[in-house]
């Protein structure tokens, strides 16, 4: 075992900024145990079966001795004509993360200005530093509306974005920015707008037309969430293909396995199982809401699979920590200079049965 005094030599080799930076923490993964757990959006059901064939069939033969389609082809044509895009205006990633990652590296150099809303996504924050860039963060208003600040032309010290980023819907709030709004803003702005739809397939409208009408919008798309294949590692961005191609040459050769590009082929194939896990999330996330509601919470109407609560006069952390000691993993989420809540994902009608039943006697 290293000493201490070699382990922090040993770090102090590295770039000064990566050292100084705190690192992106995911919310809690407990590793077995009995969790209910409802702190990281993922889909409580399990994934079409037919995800479960395609793995099967291409883990059987050689496939896996070769390596995968750089650009996982099968995948962009399926997808192309289920969302009515050329599959030239998609680029496939080992998660949105991946293509997140992949995007801010293309477009915020070192020194450059990031422009994401507060609060949002953490991540965003996290792959500026990474690039020493600047992550300006615009405070959403108070109906979680985007104000006109976002669109201003320049930034911290004068510098203009070079990037923005939209969680549409939005975590933690699970609010939507209408379309119309994200192309206003999109217009004004003097840079790139990514419109990360992580939880996109739980709303009511998406910016998917947004990509086609205006040159600069770019839509990412998540398999964690609503395919309910998070262990998988898949996400597509969709963009025009002059900034496909820059990205491409972004992006790791192979960054999706050929189990990954099988899997998600199938799954996007299987539309009649997503509509049909979408209606009994929509349906849960409405009982989530209400049960909240009615126990003296103020829960935001959401558009996602996840409903974010504050309290009028409860701490919200006590409540975090009392359920967890019941085994109910919620996510508290705090924001500096802004506050903080809680996040509860939308789980099946027996977790939230469940977890209202415990909430009450927090
Ligand atoms: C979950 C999430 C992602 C990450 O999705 P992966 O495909 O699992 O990498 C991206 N953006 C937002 C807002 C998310 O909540």
């Amino acid at each position: 075992m290293p000493t201490t005094r070699q382990a922090r030599s040993a770090a102090a080799l590295v770039r000064p900024d990566i050292a100084a930076m705190q690192g992106y923490v995911p919310g809690e993964q407990p590793q077995g145990g009995k969790w209910i757990k409802l702190n990281t959006n993922e889909n409580p059901y399990a994934p079409s079966s037919a995800v479960a064939r395609a793995v099967a069939a291409t883990a059987a033969g050689r496939t896996l001795a070769k390596y995968p389609d750089p650009l996982a082809t099968v995948f962009r044509v399926r997808a192309g004509e289920v969302l009515g895009v050329n599959p030239d205006w998609i680029l496939c990633g080992n998660g949105s993360d991946d293509l997140l990652t992949i995007l801010v590296r293309t477009f915020v150099a070192a020194g450059e200005c990031l422009r994401v809303p507060t609060p949002s996504y953490i991540l965003y924050r996290t792959l500026a530093e990474l690039q020493g860039a600047v992550c300006e963060e615009i405070p959403f208003e108070q109906d979680w509306s985007l104000g006109d600040a976002f669109a201003v032309e320049t930034g911290p010290d004068g510098r203009p974005p070079k990037l923005a980023i939209i969680a549409n819907p939005n975590s933690p709030s699970g609010t939507l920015v209408p379309p119309e709004r994200v192309g206003e803003l999109a217009e004004r702005l003097p840079c790139a707008v990514v419109v990360d739809e992580a939880y996109g397939d739980f709303s009511d409208t998406n910016c998917l037309d947004l990509v086609r009408q205006c040159e600069r919008v770019i839509v990412t798309r998540s398999f964690s969430k609503s395919y309910a294949l998070a262990g998988l590692r898949f996400g597509f961005a969709v963009a025009r293909p002059e900034i496909i191609a820059e990205l491409q040459k972004m992006k790791d050769s192979y960054n999706c396995d050929a189990l990954s590009i099988a899997a998600a082929t199938a799954a996007i194939d299987d539309q009649a199982w997503l509509a049909d896990n979408r209606a009994k999330i929509v349906a849960t996330r409405r009982r989530l809401t209400d049960g909240m509601r009615s126990l003296g919470f103020d829960a935001v109407e959401s558009q996602a699979n996840f409903v974010w609560c504050t309290h009028p006069s409860r701490p919200h952390k006590p409540i975090y920590e009392a359920l967890k000691a019941r085994g109910i993993l919620i996510r508290f989420m705090q924001y500096a200079g802004w506050g903080d809540g809680l996040r509860i994902t939308v789980g099946t009608d027996d977790e939230i049965d469940a977890f209202l039943d415990a909430i009450k006697t927090v």
